[in-house]
C-alpha cells in the first residue's frame, strides 16, 4: 500500500469516529407488525411504563404506505425503537419514508424522529404549533427522564423536535392518501393531533385514547379529554389506533369515554357532598371497580382524584 492512500484511510477513520454516537445496543424483543387494513401498520408496543425491560418501548408506533412513501406516526421513545420501526418498514416496502406525525408532547411518542431523520433527512416531520413549541425547549428533559426510566437503554438518542405545524381541520394530501387532522384544545396535551387516515378509515388518535389503561392527565384535562374522545366518534373510522394498547373498532373510544365521564362525575359527586380529595378517594376506587384490572389504575388514582379535584372546582367559577 502506498503512503498517501494509507494516510486517507486514517483520516476517513478517524472522521467516522468522529460524526458517529455511542448508541445503546438495539432494542431487543420481537415485536409483531400488524397489518389494520391494506396500506396502513401498527407495532403495538408493551402497555406499560418505560422501563429497563421494554428499553423504552411502550407506545404504537404505527405507518401509511402511500404511492409517493411512507408516512410514520409516532416513532417512539428512542433511536433504538425508531430504528425497529424503519426496519419493519423495509420488511414490506422500499419506498422511503416522507412524512411523520407526532401526536403530542411526551417523549415517549417523538423520540424516534431521530432515526427517521438520520436515514430520510428530507422527510416532514409534523406537529401542532403548541408540540412542536415545546419539543423544541423540553427536548433534552424528556431525553434524561427516558434515560432514567430505562436505565439508559435509549442512549445515544437525539431530541430531533417537529419541523413543520399542522392544525385542526387539516388536510395533507399524500400519495393518494389523506390525512385529516384533528385537535380539540387542551385534552390529553395541550398539543394532541389525532390523524384520520381518511381511505382507510383508521384514526390514529395518541394519547386521547388510550386502551385498557387508565389516563396520564398530569398536562391535560378531564373536560377537555372527554371533549377531543367526543370528537374522535364522530370521525368516520372504523379502526381507532390508542395511543397505548391494543387497536380495535370504535369500542376502543367508547371504553376510555365511558371511564374518563365515570372518573370525572364520581369525583364530582362527592365534591358535591363536602369531601376532600383524600377523603374520597377509597370511595372513588370503589366507584370505578369496572377499570380496577387497568394499568396504572392503583398507581395514578391519588394523582388523577387530585387533578380532576382541581379542575372540577375551577369549572364552578
Ligand atoms: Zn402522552
Amino acid at each position: 500500500m502506498s503512503r498517501i492512500p494509507f494516510v486517507i484511510l486514517i483520516l476517513a477513520v478517524l472522521t467516522v469516529a468522529a460524526c458517529s454516537r455511542s448508541k445503546g445496543p438495539p432494542l431487543a424483543g420481537d415485536y409483531p407488525l400488524t397489518r389494520l387494513t391494506e396500506h396502513v401498520y401498527v407495532i403495538h408496543g408493551p402497555n406499560d411504563l418505560p422501563t429497563k425491560q421494554n428499553q423504552g418501548f411502550m407506545n404504537n408506533p404505527g405507518f401509511v404506505l402511500t404511492a409517493k412513501g411512507v408516512v410514520v406516526i409516532d416513532p417512539g421513545s428512542s433511536v433504538q425503537i425508531g430504528e425497529m420501526v424503519l426496519k419493519k418498514i423495509t420488511g414490506v416496502t422500499k419506498d422511503p419514508v416522507i412524512a411523520v406525525f407526532n401526536t403530542h408532547i411526551h417523549g415517549d411518542h417523538w423520540l424516534g424522529n431521530d432515526a427517521i431523520r438520520a436515514a430520510y433527512p428530507k422527510a416532514v416531520i409534523y406537529a401542532h404549533p403548541a408540540m412542536r413549541a415545546k419539543a423544541a425547549a423540553e427536548g433534552e428533559n424528556w431525553l434524561k427522564l427516558l434515560s432514567t426510566l430505562t436505565d439508559d437503554a435509549t442512549k445515544g438518542t437525539r431530541a430531533v423536535a417537529p419541523n413543520m405545524d399542522i392544525n385542526n381541520d387539516e388536510t395533507l394530501a399524500l400519495g393518494g392518501k389523506h390525512f385529516r387532522i384533528v385537535h380539540t384544545g387542551v385534552a390529553h396535551t395541550d398539543g394532541d393531533i389525532m390523524i384520520e387516515v381518511v381511505e382507510d378509515r383508521v384514526l390514529f388518535a395518541g394519547d386521547n385514547i388510550v386502551a385498557e389503561r387508565t389516563a396520564r392527565m398530569d398536562d391535560g384535562h378531564f373536560k377537555g379529554n372527554i371533549a377531543a374522545v367526543e370528537a374522535a366518534l364522530k370521525v368516520n373510522a372504523k379502526v381507532i389506533v390508542p395511543g397505548h394498547g391494543l387497536s380495535g373498532g370504535r369500542e376502543v373510544a367508547d371504553a376510555y369515554l365511558g371511564y374518563l365521564k365515570t372518573f370525572h362525575a364520581t369525583v364530582k359527586k362527592y365534591l358535591d357532598q363536602g369531601m376532600s380529595d383524600f377523603d374520597m378517594k377509597d370511595k372513588v376506587i370503589a366507584d370505578l371497580k369496572p377499570y380496577q384490572k387497568w394499568v396504572l389504575f392503583d398507581a395514578e388514582m391519588g394523582k388523577l382524584i387530585s387533578l380532576a379535584y382541581l379542575q372540577i372546582e375551577a369549572e364552578a367559577f
